[in-house]
This record gives C-alpha cells, structure tokens and sequence, in this order.
C-alpha cells in the first residue's frame, strides 16, 4: 500500500455484503486516506467504519439527492480532495445509487477510481455452478405483478442466463412469475443471504421453488440472488431431454421411459409422458 496522501478524485469503494472480513485491504486502505467518505446512508456507514476502527467526515449522497451531492463532491474535488464514495452494503451503482454520482464526476473532468469488492451478483454467480458462458444482470424487476411479467416477457427467448435482485416480501410472487411466463422446466439457482450465517444456495427447477420456499419458515428471508438459465441452455436440456426419452422409449413402455428420463434429466415426468404420448398416438 502506498505512503501519504491519494491524488484527488472519486474513490468508489465496494464494501462487504454481510461479513466484515470481506473487506478489502486497499478499501481499508483508501477510507482510512480519503478526506471524508460520502455514503448512500451515513447510519449505516457510520456504523461499517465503528467496526473498522475508522473515523472520518461523511456526507449523505443518495439517490434523491444524488445530483446535488455531485456538485458539493466535485467542488472538493477540485479543490484536491480524495472522496470516497460507499453504499449501503457491496459495489456502489450495481442496483444501487452512485452511477449519476460518478457520471457527474466524470463530466466534470475529474478523476473517478473503481476500488473492487463484493458484489451480491458475482458472489452469487461464483457459487451457482451454471456452465461459463454470458449472463445478464437484470437487477430488481418491477414490483407490480403486470410490468414484473411483461419484462420477463422481455428476456424470455435471450440466450443467457438471467440474474436477478429480489427482496425477502416479493421473492415467492417473483419465482411464480418466472415459472409462469419461463416455463417451470427451467433450473434456477437462488443464493439467499450470501455470507452471512444463514447463506444458502440452492439449484432447482422454476417449478419446485414455492415448495422450497414451504420447506422452512426462514427461507423466505434475507436478501436474495436469482439465477435462471438462459433459453438455449433451457432448450438444449430440453433437447437432451426429449433424446433419453426416445432411446428408452424404443425399449420400454411409455410410462416407465418417461418416469426413467426424467429421473436422469430432471425434467417433468408428466411433461416427458404427454410427449411419447403425443408422438406415439
Ligand atoms: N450494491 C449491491 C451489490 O453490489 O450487490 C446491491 C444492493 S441492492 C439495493 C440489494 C440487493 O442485493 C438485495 O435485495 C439482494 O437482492 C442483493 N443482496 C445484497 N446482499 C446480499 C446477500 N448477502 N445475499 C444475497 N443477496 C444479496
């Protein structure tokens, strides 16, 4: 790390999304070096820098006053101040405030440096075990349920894995959304309150989330990532799918072909059934 003080700028600094220890060393370092730290929510700030054993002059910049704040920041920018920039908890701008922030600096001609951490997505992403290729991080869909489906609508044929934000009160109403407008054959991965004592990640199809959901009282609380594969890699299971099934088909009665494919695919028994019924009749 290095010795005195930061050129000036905007330092946007990621912080941890539920365990300290995962702060970063140059985050430490950078906070500790900054003039003052503007902060989403200075509460909770407040309290991120008891715990890290640092004190520094903060100002509030949120999403309402995003615009304002950038101008009192680039002010002391520009008079040669280091502003670090956090927000409540993660990478500052990913479904979070920050982005007018750091494109008002950015206009302005002042320098802005990205100081990485935790992100929910990449945590998430990292644990999931889907085959590497693209995704698209789609945020937090609309809370009312009409826009919520026209926009699955919207990523509904999209090669890509989709990733979600959803809260602890929307999160059942949203997977049913997804299986409605998805199809219930697609896997899904949740990860729910990464890093924190209770954190979980489990894979499924769309069609058992509700009954993951019953499975406990505290599953539908804390904060949670969704991932859910994209159309191909849906339709290419489907694919592989539909092939099993055929080859036991030639082999045995409809029913036990369909009850042994889906064992081994995962898909629906019932779905796999109709199918050879639908082919063979
Ligand atoms: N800026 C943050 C980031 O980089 O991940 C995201 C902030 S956004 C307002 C909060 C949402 O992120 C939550 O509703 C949840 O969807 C997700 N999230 C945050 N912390 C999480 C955690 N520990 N486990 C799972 N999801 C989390």
């Amino acid at each position: 790390m290095k010795e005195g003080s930061l050129s000036p700028g905007l330092y946007v600094v990621a912080t941890p999304i539920g365990n300290l220890g995962d702060i970063t060393l140059r985050a430490l370092d950078v906070l500790k070096r900054v003039n003052c730290i503007a902060a989403e929510d200075t509460r909770v700030t407040g309290q991120l820098l008891a715990a890290l054993g640092i004190s520094k002059p903060l100002l509030s910049v949120r999403e309402h006053n995003e615009r304002r704040g950038a101008e009192k920041l680039i002010a002391k920018i520009a008079a040669g101040e280091a502003v670090a920039y956090v927000s409540d908890a993660g990478t500052p701008a990913i479904s979070d405030p920050g982005a007018v922030l750091v494109g008002a600096v950015r206009e302005a001609g002042l320098s802005v440096v990205p100081v990485p951490g935790v992100s929910a997505v990449t945590a998430a992403l990292s644990a999931a075990g889907f085959p590497p290729g693209p995704w698209l991080f789609a945020g937090f869909l609309p809370p009312k349920q009409k826009a919520r489906r026209d926009a699955i609508q919207e990523l509904k044929h999209l090669p890509l894995l989709l990733v979600f934000y959803e809260a602890p009160h929307r999160v059942r109403e949203t997977l049913a959304d997804l299986a409605g407008v998805l199809g219930g054959e697609r896997r899904v991965c949740i990860a729910r309150e990464l890093t924190k004592q209770f954190e979980e990640t489990a894979c499924m199809r769309l069609d058992e989330t509700s009954a993951w959901l019953d499975a406990s009282t505290w599953r539908e609380k804390g904060e949670f990532v969704l991932m859910i594969e994209g159309a191909a890699a849906a339709e290419a299971g489907m694919a592989e799918a539909e092939h099993i099934l055929r080859v036991l088909a030639e082999e045995l009665p409809a029913a036990q072909a369909a009850k042994i494919a889906a064992r081994l695919t995962g898909r629906k028994k019932a779905d796999l059934y109709a199918l050879l019924v639908q082919e063979q009749g």
